[in-house]
């Protein structure tokens, strides 16, 4: 049965969607650029975007049917996310894990479509867990336009958006392109600590924060620890730096004024990065489940905190770190053995670890840190 048009966006808006726009089903032109990014290596370990190319660049491979995008978007915009003592986490992820929350929207949005004689069968959606182009989509539908920073900006909400999508059967008028452009600003391209952003609209994954303190597994590279600075989940600068951020209409709500996805979690209020270094599986599995930072794993969290601790140079993280010398896990000892050597090099504590530990990989981080490297 066709369905009004502007029924559908009634009903997104019911579900919790700021913005709603209608599109085509594939990402067009932008697929080119994927191919290019992902024969570059500019995806580093993130193989399933290799495993699902052609799904991700035809959706029809994966959902036969499909006629039309409805691309759905969330401004989360909000203030920085601060650990007590230090440690930043990307706005996106400091409460409930977005992947739940936007999930349950769209979950809502397709009931009240099936209400509306829409069958339940014809849609599929998700939010970051199905393998379309999501950023492609939504500009397609006009949610915004694709930045220089590779993320995609509204004219009315700004850059700080959750995005979502809705594939489905229905043939919807696609709505027309988002105005607006980045002109001749390059105010991320600039800011941005790694130089991740390589060219206009290109970011190389592997040296992106947003990839090596997340996604990445394994060490850090070592020119890359420094410029993590205190970010110690994500990164948010070339959002922060973008004019486009005072378009957010969510930037300014606190505490009680935002919806309670968004609200800090707990973890964000009272953890410190020592917290955090220390924790075994236990209370890792108790208290970080249903937050986005667990897509870190424990392993890599207890990294990325080490790391901090050695920019935010405070002696009094010592014996945490020298603690973490010992530990089982060679990527959070080797991290550990590089913030010492950040702190005091000369530290007897890395001597002593060194001559006592058997993975060269590790043994070869404490040579570095002992000699300033
Ligand atoms: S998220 Fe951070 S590291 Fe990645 S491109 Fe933006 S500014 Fe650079
Ligand atoms: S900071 Fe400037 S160049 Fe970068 S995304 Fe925003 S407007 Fe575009």
């Amino acid at each position: 049965m066709p369905i009004r048009p502007e029924l559908v966006r009634e009903l997104a808006s019911d579900a919790g969607f700021d913005l709603v726009r209608f599109g085509p089903a594939d990402p067009g032109p932008d697929g080119n650029r994927f191919v290019e990014w992902l024969e570059a290596g500019r995806h580093g370990q993130m193989r399933y975007l290799e495993d699902n190319r052609a799904r991700i660049l035809d959706p029809r491979l994966w959902r036969q049917g499909v006629r039309s995008a409805i691309a759905l978007a969330v401004d989360y915009g909000g203030p920085a996310a601060v650990l007590p003592g230090g440690g930043r986490i990307a706005r996106y992820a400091q409460g409930r894990d977005y992947h739940r929350w936007l999930r349950d929207r769209v979950f809502a949005l397709r009931q009240r479509l099936e209400a509306a004689g829409v069958p339940y069968g014809s849609m599929n959606g998700g939010a970051d867990a199905v393998p379309v182009l999501e950023r492609a989509l939504a500009v397609r539908a006009g949610i915004g336009f694709l930045a220089k920073s590779a993320m995609v900006i509204s004219p009315t909400h700004g850059p700080y958006l959750q995005l979502a999508e809705l594939l489905t059967g229905m043939e919807l008028p696609p709505d027309e392109p988002a105005p607006g452009s980045c002109g001749t600003c390059t105010a991320c391209l600039d800011a941005c600590p790694t130089q991740a952003i390589v060219a206009p609209h290109e970011v190389d994954a592997r040296r992106c924060l947003s990839y090596t303190t997340i996604e990445l597994r394994g060490p850090i590279p070592g020119d890359l620890r420094a410029a993590q600075g205190d970010r110690f989940f994500g990164c948010d600068v070339c959002l922060e730096v973008c004019p486009f951020t005072s378009r957010s209409r969510a930037r300014d709500l606190h505490g009680d004024q935002r919806p309670p996805d968004l609200r800090p979690h707990q973890i964000v209020q009272t953890w410190t990065l020592v917290d955090v270094l220390a924790m075994d599986d236990a209370r890792y599995q108790a208290e970080f489940t249903g937050t986005a930072m667990r897509r870190a794993t424990r392993s890599g969290l207890r990294r990325n905190a080490a790391v901090v601790l050695g920019n935010l140079g405070d002696p009094q993280a010592l014996p945490a770190l020298i603690a973490a010398l010992t530990d089982e896990d060679p990527v959070v000892r080797s991290h550990a053995g590089w913030a010492i050597g950040r702190l005091d090099h000369r530290h007897p504590a890395l001597a002593a670890a060194l001559a006592r530990e058997s993975a060269p990989d590790v043994a070869a981080e404490l040579e570095a840190a002992i000699t300033g490297g």
